[in-house]
């Protein structure tokens, strides 16, 4: 059956109004990574029994392909598709069961409610799809389209183009950010964080086009790009003296990284032509990632931390894991989030959370970071806390090499610190 015949034929009724669902299923790949393309076509085929229960007057219920479905419905208002819209949400709250695993699954769902100002079916399956793809990168279940989306739909486009010829050209730089030990009034090591140098916008910080290099697979380049550049850097910085023997540098690894069997290879070609050692370099992988639980991951994880690299998870605490859950992999230390330093001097929660964190990473042997200070208050309730490393805009936002020379040469924090 074609969702897309039905629009045609239904586009040439002149009064007709449509409301289209466009249902993608969440991290769908996953499961058939993890148990197989059997169970996963047995998964779709219950999706689609528990789907076609929710529905009697549609027009038309297809799969588009993959985990892909189209709904098209007759005239519904505003309430009647949202209530729709939970009602398949709400059928998954139950996890499928194939034999004997029970596997949890989760819809996005992009609405339109269309009039006749749309002139193809393309347009309209398009606008449900930049809608569901809203709701899948909010993390809402469901979400209604509206105009500013397309603008916004079209920019990503603009942007998905530009970024790739970005990494052709290399039109990068590294910002640097040091992470300062309050206890040898030190610097621990230096944070690499890239920037797009974009020919026309100026400068594009990562937080806005790192999830779409992710998206787009052009991360690894990126990634790499930084490391080569962070170690020359690094090696140039301490054959000048600007940096001591015992300082460290950080680097930011994507999952994807963590996912390829060439990356410790890559790792130690890097640092060798650098002249660098693994024990110089930490590499900070984000813990959703050891989440996903993928067998490469612990391999590549173990290979990592048998050569000397120190690894630490980044955004501690944003991810729903237990300290006693990542001590199954070979970690170093985290970095607590700056979300829980925010409102440290007002919230007592946030102040006894990093306590905890702190007691239980010391129980673990584990080097903890606390990311985001930039106050003297919270500053001061950290050191209060007992925690020895910390990186933020009290000391300094990240520069550029230059700037970040005359930091390390004339070592202002310890003003902040003695
Ligand atoms: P992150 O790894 O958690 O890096 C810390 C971010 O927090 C940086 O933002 C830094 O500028 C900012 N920050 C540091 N101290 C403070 C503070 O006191 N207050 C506030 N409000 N912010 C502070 P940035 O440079 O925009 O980077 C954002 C994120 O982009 C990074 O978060 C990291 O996840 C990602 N990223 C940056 N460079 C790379 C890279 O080379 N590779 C990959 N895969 N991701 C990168
Ligand atoms: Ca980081
Ligand atoms: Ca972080």
């Amino acid at each position: 059956m074609s969702s897309y015949r039905c629009l045609v034929q239904l586009g040439t009724d002149a009064d007709l109004r449509l409301c289209v669902f466009f249902i993608d299923f969440d991290r769908f790949k996953q499961i058939n990574d993890r148990f197989g393309h059997l169970a996963g076509d047995k998964v779709l085929i219950h999706v689609t029994n528990r789907l076609s229960a929710l529905i009697s007057d549609t027009i038309c219920f297809a799969r588009l392909g993959g985990d892909e479905f189209v709904m098209l419905l007759g005239n519904l208002d505003e309430s009647e598709a949202v209530n729709l819209a939970q009602r398949i949400n709400d059928a998954f709250v139950q996890p499928i069961r194939i034999h004997d695993t029970e596997i949890s699954i989760s819809a996005s769902v992009g609405i339109v409610l269309a009039d006749m100002s749309y002139q193809s079916a393309d347009d309209v399956l398009r606008d449900a799809d930049i809608a569901m793809y809203r709701a899948k990168t909010t993390g809402n279940c469901y979400q209604l389209f509206d105009e500013e989306m397309r603008t916004e739909h079209l920019e990503k486009i603009e942007l998905e183009g530009e970024l790739k010829i970005a990494v052709c050209e290399k039109q990068f730089r590294i910002n640097f950010e040091p992470i300062v030990d309050l206890q040898e009034s030190v610097i621990f090591s230096i944070e690499s964080l890239v920037r797009w140098v974009h020919p026309e916008k100026g400068i594009i910080s990562p937080g806005r086009f790192i999830p779409l290099a992710e998206e787009l697979g052009l991360i690894i380049e990126i990634d790499r790009f930084v490391f080569d550049k962070t170690c020359k850097q690094f090696c140039q910085w301490r054959e000048n003296g600007i940096t001591s023997p015992h300082q460290k540098f950080n680097v930011n690894l994507s999952c994807s990284q963590l996912e390829r069997s060439d990356i410790v290879p890559f790792l130690l070609s890097m640092i060798d032509v650098s002249n660098i050692s693994p024990h110089d370099v930490v590499l900070e992988i984000t813990e959703s990632y050891l989440l996903a639980d993928s067998g490469l991951v612990m391999k590549n994880l173990n290979e990592m931390n048998k050569l000397g690299f120190n690894i630490f998870v980044d955004d501690f605490g944003t991810g729903y894991s237990s300290l006693s859950y990542l001590a199954k992999y070979p970690i170093h230390g985290i970095k607590i989030d700056r979300s829980f330093v925010r409102d440290l001097a007002t919230s007592k929660e946030s102040k006894e959370l990093i306590r905890s964190i702190i007691a239980m990473a010391g129980a673990l042997n584990l080097t903890v970071v606390t990311e985001g200070v930039e106050t003297m208050e919270q500053l001061h309730i950290i050191m209060e806390l007992g925690c020895r490393y910390i990186q933020g805009f009290l000391f300094t936002r990240p520069m550029n090499s230059v700037q970040a020379e005359t930091f390390l040469a004339n070592k202002s924090y310890r003003r902040l610190i003695d």
